[in-house]
C-alpha cells in the first residue's frame, strides 16, 4: 500500500496488492472520498469553506472580519424550513480563535450571526441614500389581491381626483404653449437673425478699432464706475504750477520792496495767483518766453516783499 499522500489523492495509483473485487481504490485504503473533510461526518459534520457573506466584528476582538474572508467550517444540518434544509456553520475567527456560528435562513434568504460576532450594520436610510422606497414585498403582493384592490380603490380614486386639477391646468397650460407652432418658429427665428446680426455689427465695430475681439455693447454701470474713478489730477496740477513759478522768477532778489503797504502785498498775492495760472497755461502749450517774462516778474516781487514785511 503507497503512503505517498499526492499519489493516494489523486486516486490514481493500484497498487499490487489490490484486486477488483477488494472494490474502489478509496475502500482498499479504509477512507472516505472527501479524505480529511469527512472526518467528523458520524457526528453529521462535514467540513467545508465558508466564505463571510457579509462585514462582522469579531466577537473575542472586536477586530472586523471582512466579507469574502475565507474559513474551515464545520457545516450541520440543524433544522428544517418547510423541505429546505437549515444549515450551520461554526467556524474559528484567524484573529483570536474564537468560534463562531453562522446560520442559514431560507425565510428571508440570508445568513443569520447564531454566536461569536455581530453583523457590521451597512444599512442606509432612503433618504440618505437619495433612492426611492419601493413598495414592501407584501403590499406588492397585495395589489394582485382583488379584495385588497377593491378596498383600497375609493381611497386611490378620491386621490387621483385630488391631484386632477393641478394634472388639467397644467396638461392646458403646455397645449396653449405649443398650439401655434409657426408662430413659436417665427419668433424663434426672428430672435437668431436678431443675434447674428448683432454680433456681425460688433464684430465690424471690434474691426474698425483695430481689436481681434469682440467688445461688448456699452452698459451703464460701466459708464458710472468709470466716472467714480479718482486720478490724482490735483496733485500734478499743483506740483506744475509751483514748478512753473520757480522757473518765472528772477533769481535776483528785487531792492524796492521796502515801502510796501498791506493792499499791496494783497494785490501782489493776487497778481502771484494770476501769474501762475499763466505759467501752468504755458507749461500746457503755447507763450513765447518774451510773452510771459512780464507775468512773471510780480511773483518774484511777491517773494521780496513778503521777506520785508516780515522784517518790519
Ligand atoms: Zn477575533
Amino acid at each position: 500500500m503507497s503512503s505517498l499522500a499526492a499519489a493516494r489523492a489523486d486516486n490514481f495509483y493500484y497498487p499490487p496488492e489490490w484486486t477488483p473485487n477488494q472494490g474502489s481504490l478509496n475502500k482498499f485504503h479504509g477512507q472516505h472520498a472527501l479524505r480529511e473533510r469527512a472526518r467528523k461526518l458520524d457526528q453529521g459534520i462535514l467540513i467545508i469553506r465558508f466564505e463571510m457573506p457579509f462585514n462582522i466584528w469579531c466577537g473575542g476582538c472586536n477586530s472586523m472580519i471582512a466579507k469574502g474572508v475565507r474559513f474551515n467550517a464545520e457545516k450541520k444540518q440543524v433544522g428544517n424550513y418547510y423541505s429546505t434544509k437549515i444549515w450551520s456553520f461554526t467556524m474559528k475567527s484567524a484573529c483570536c480563535k474564537h468560534e463562531i456560528v453562522i446560520q442559514t435562513d431560507p425565510k428571508n434568504c440570508e445568513y443569520v450571526i447564531i454566536s461569536g460576532a455581530t453583523k457590521k450594520t451597512e444599512e442606509y436610510d432612503i433618504e440618505d441614500a437619495e433612492t426611492f422606497a419601493l413598495p414592501a414585498d407584501e403590499e406588492r403582493g397585495k395589489l394582485a389581491d382583488p379584495f385588497y384592490r377593491l378596498e383600497h380603490q375609493e381611497e386611490d380614486l378620491k386621490k387621483k381626483k385630488e391631484a386632477e386639477p393641478v394634472l388639467v391646468r397644467l396638461q392646458r397650460f403646455s397645449d396653449a404653449r405649443h398650439s401655434d407652432d409657426y408662430s413659436l418658429n417665427k419668433a424663434l427665428r426672428a430672435q437668431l437673425r436678431g443675434q447674428k446680426k448683432r454680433v456681425a455689427e460688433e464684430e465690424s465695430a471690434s474691426k474698425k478699432m483695430g481689436l481681434g475681439i469682440r467688445l461688448l455693447p456699452a452698459a451703464k454701470e460701466d459708464t458710472a464706475a468709470a466716472a467714480h474713478v479718482k486720478f490724482s489730477s490735483k496733485f500734478e496740477k499743483n506740483r506744475k504750477n509751483k514748478r512753473a513759478l520757480i522757473q518765472a522768477s528772477s533769481i535776483f532778489p528785487r531792492q524796492s520792496g521796502s515801502s510796501t503797504s498791506n493792499k499791496q502785498l494783497e494785490l501782489e498775492s493776487k497778481r502771484r495767483k494770476i501769474s501762475a495760472a499763466a505759467a501752468s497755461n504755458l507749461l500746457v502749450g503755447g507763450f513765447k518766453p518774451s510773452a510771459w517774462s512780464q507775468g512773471a516778474v510780480p511773483s518774484r516781487k511777491q517773494k521780496g516783499i513778503s521777506i520785508t514785511g516780515r522784517h518790519s
